[in-house]
């Protein structure tokens, strides 16, 4: 699974980064959300990931195998 972001759309509250800070962090020179591992979602996290790409208030995040 690899996940992938738009982040002309972020508005950086980091619902993301609760759920999985392994992956997202915002970033402190625009407030928007990075990814710090890579597009690959590691073993373990698909669920985590998957519940960040639903509960982003600006679907931002989307996942594709
Ligand atoms: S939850 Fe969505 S809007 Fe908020 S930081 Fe993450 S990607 Fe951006």
């Amino acid at each position: 699974m690899r996940v992938s972001l738009d982040r002309k759309v972020c508005e950086g509250h980091s619902v993301c980064v609760g759920l999985v800070p392994e992956l997202f962090d915002v970033s402190d020179d625009d407030d928007r959300v990075m990814l710090v591992a890579g597009d690959e979602v590691p073993a373990g996290l698909e669920t985590r990931v998957l519940s960040a790409v639903a509960r982003c208030p600006k679907q931002v995040l989307s996942v594709a195998d």
